[in-house]
């Protein structure tokens, strides 16, 4: 009789539905009742409607799907306790102990805390008589585990974040088809691309579709970048290449912290090399669209990882998220993770790039 529920929350990404699918599934086959909470944490706060129990019918035909049939949003409630006393109620109303969230380092912190002051929340219900000691009793434990939907993959603990390969393909589609137009008019083509503190998608996007320059916030250039972007493109032109392409991360600066803009960039090549050059910035696109496969799978066997570790969590077990180690999906403690991807984040904030690097290890 465990009450297993599943939301997406913050940004979204491809596969994520493909994840809520196999959570519901894995649930109701082994027994759970499974729901869906829409709209994020603000579902868990207003209730009502916005928890739905699922049955295997309301997952079919959404593997194939971009973005979040159930809705993510942001959640300013849940910031605050009043906001997380109300979720409370509303999971043990349903009966819900056990939670699968599905979004970014913001999600899962919210997350991580609600289960470390659950037995506070549930002593104060108690109080208010807003549930009975019976429930208090039944529900005591909260039971979480997170799964990282995120297209810059941008989490520390897992090499692929749901979402990623989707949106890198995204990027070589668009690279592709710039080019046989770039290519007609010898021209070059600036792509400004997502990541705000990792240029994983800038650096395997250009590596894919032969960029010639990329700019990631990872490896800030000295502020003579300019003087090196115009020799290498002025050789490749004379070298008969017809035309060029350079990546900018969203979040790309030079040593000194300047932001390198897509903008800067074209300025350099007009004022200097007096090429025809072109700015696409490919924004909310990278996040549209069909799942790849890669991302399907890769969410299948996370969701029905995530339910599976819900089932056999004890009173004494950590929550964790299912990540991608290699190709095996494991569980990895949730708040190292998170503090890990935080420590990276401050680390790029103050230019500590070699301590970012390091800190984020493998992915
Ligand atoms: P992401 O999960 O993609 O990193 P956000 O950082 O916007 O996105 O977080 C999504 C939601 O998670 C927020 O709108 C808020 O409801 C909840 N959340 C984030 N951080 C916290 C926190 N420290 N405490 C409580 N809730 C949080």
């Amino acid at each position: 009789d465990k009450g297993l529920a599943v939301f997406t929350s913050g940004g979204d990404s491809q596969g994520m539905n493909a994840a809520v699918r196999a959570c519901v599934r894995m649930a109701i086959y082994l027994g759970c009742k499974a729901y869906f909470i829409r709209e994020g944490y603000q579902g868990m706060v207003d209730g009502g409607e916005y928890i739905q129990e699922a049955n295997w019918a309301s997952v079919s035909s959404i593997i194939h799907r971009g973005g979040t049939i159930i809705g993510s949003a942001r959640c300013k409630d849940f910031r605050e306790r009043a906001g997380r006393l109300k979720a409370a109620n509303n999971l043990i109303q349903r009966g819900i102990t056990n939670l699968v969230v599905i979004g970014g380092d913001g999600s899962l912190t919210g997350a991580n805390l609600f289960r470390q002051e659950w037995s506070s929340l549930l002593e104060e219900l108690l109080k208010d008589g807003t549930i009975t000691e019976e429930q208090r009793k039944k529900f005591d434990v909260l039971h979480i585990v997170g799964l990282v939907g995120s297209i810059d993959n941008d989490f520390c603990g897992t090499d692929m974040t749901i979402g990623t390969d989707s949106a890198l393909h995204r990027i070589i589609e668009a690279i592709d088809a710039i080019s046989s137009t770039a290519y007609s008019h010898q021209r070059t083509f600036i792509m400004e691309v997502m990541g705000r503190h990792c240029g994983y998608l800038a650096l395997v996007g250009g590596l894919a579709s032969e960029a010639d320059f990329i700019f990631i916030p990872e490896m800030p250039p000295k502020t003579d970048w300019p003087d090196r972007l115009c020799v290498q493109l002025a050789q490749e032109r004379s070298a008969g290449q017809r035309l060029n392409i350079v990546i900018v991360a969203e979040g790309a600066m030079d040593r000194e912290g300047n932001p390198i803009t897509a903008e800067h960039v074209k300025k350099v090549i007009d004022d200097r090399l007096k090429h025809d050059a072109r700015i696409t910035v490919l924004g909310h696109v990278q996040r549209g669209g069909n799942p790849s496969a890669f991302d399907r799978i890769l969410a299948c066997r996370m969701g029905a990882e995530a339910t599976l570790a819900l089932m056999e969590a004890t009173e004494e077990s950590v929550p964790v998220v299912i990540s991608l180690d290699g190709n095996q999906a494991v569980r990895v403690p949730l708040m190292e993770c998170v503090e890990r991807t935080q420590a990276v984040a401050k680390a790029m904030a103050e230019r500590r790039w070699a301590d970012a690097v390091k800190l984020r290890g493998r992915s």
